[in-house]
């Protein structure tokens, strides 16, 4: 019989959408978590259900500043996922990413901990290379709205990587494709979420550009089994790898779906495409079924339901 080792585990931004979903898994896993956030984006509702717990402990805390807590694992997926919030303070988003990235890998390597980086698609910018793979450095804007993100997550790869080189860190990087599911923010901006809220609430469905831009969608259950499989791969298993799910919809068919399975009378409008916004994306997922035995199981469709209850829950109650 194999008996899971308890571990001291440090999720930053834990109360935010993928980070509450990370938190339930590890506790119920019986680790002990130390929850991490500042609630720039985050909510205390998200992560209600763990407050009791006693292998659960939150700290309010912005990883712009030094943390010292003593830990064997850290997943630092801490910074504003949506566009809308990460662009709204920009300069705190480059910090986030930036001197974030240097206090948490200077509390792993104070504490020895291994460290997984919440990296993002974004770092491809708008590619000429589809699907994307490990390999392709990317064509980012580095002087556009979404370079505070972008730029900011792309050196934060950089700091992970020479902290790896120059003193022997042990870490993991994920590239993290468009992930849905229940506890995303209503008003978070995020296609998904607004799409279905919008649905939900009979108001006109807002495409950006024509609708021909392209995501693929990732259920967030598939993605935390991805994360957790990650953490746990041999020391030598760096990344970065793609996560994510690599059905490929135009934002217009995503449209179709949610009105759809909503049962929604909602009309379609289009407005101005932001600037810089990628018009294709698909990972490559081949790394990480090598890597990780790991493929998505929720399809589009299936992921959809529970976070259209979801936000009816939410519209319902406020
Ligand atoms: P989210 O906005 O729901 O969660 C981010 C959390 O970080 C929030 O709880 C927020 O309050 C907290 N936070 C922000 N700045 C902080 C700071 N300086 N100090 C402490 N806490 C801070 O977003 P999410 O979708 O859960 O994304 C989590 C991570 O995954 C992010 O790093 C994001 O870049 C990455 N990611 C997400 C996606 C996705 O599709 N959801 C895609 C690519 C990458
Ligand atoms: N989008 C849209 N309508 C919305 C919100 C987003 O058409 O109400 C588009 C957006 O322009 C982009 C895609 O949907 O092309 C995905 O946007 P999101 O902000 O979810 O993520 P990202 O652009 O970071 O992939």
């Amino acid at each position: 019989m194999s008996i899971e080792i308890r571990k001291r585990v440090l999720v930053t931004g834990g109360a935010g959408f993928l980070g509450s979903h990370l938190c339930d898994r590890l506790v119920a896993a019986g680790n002990d978590v130390v929850c991490v956030d500042n609630f720039y984006t985050g909510a205390k509702e998200n992560i209600v259900d763990l407050r009791d717990k006693p292998n659960f402990e939150l700290i309010r805390h912005d990883i712009t500043f030094p943390l010292y807590v003593e830990v064997d694992e850290i997943y630092n997926l801490a910074c504003p996922a949506s566009p809308v919030h990460y662009q709204h303070d920009p300069v705190q988003t480059t910090k986030t990413c930036v001197h974030g990235a240097i206090n948490m890998l200077g509390l792993a390597k104070r504490t020895g901990a291994r460290i997984l980086q919440a990296s993002t698609s974004e770092v491809y910018g708008d590619p000429e290379v589809h699907p994307q793979q490990e390999s392709y450095w990317g064509r980012v804007n580095p002087i556009g709205i979404r370079s505070c993100y972008d730029e900011g997550k792309r050196c934060a790869e950089t700091l992970f990587f020479d902290y790896h080189r120059q003193y022997g860190l042990d870490i993991k990087v994920a590239r993290i494709f468009n992930t849905y599911g229940p506890r995303m923010h209503p008003d978070d901006g995020r296609v998904v979420s607004n799409f279905i809220v919008q649905a939900l609430k009979g108001d006109p469905i807002t495409i950006y550009g024509d609708g021909s831009q392209t995501r693929s969608f990732c259920f967030v259950d598939d993605l935390i089994d991805a994360f957790l499989k990650l953490m746990k791969t041999d020391r030598e298993v760096t990344g970065p790898v793609n996560l994510g799910n690599s059905g490929e919809f135009t934002i217009a068919e995503l449209a179709e779906r949610v009105v759809e399975l909503v049962g929604s009378s909602s009309e379609i409008v289009y407005q101005p495409l932001p600037q810089d916004d990628p018009l294709q994306r698909r990972p490559d997922l081949t790394l990480a079924d090598q890597l990780l035995d790991w493929r998505p199981k929720v399809d589009l469709e299936e992921g959809l339901r529970p976070v259209i209850d979801y936000f009816r829950g939410v519209l319902n109650s406020g």
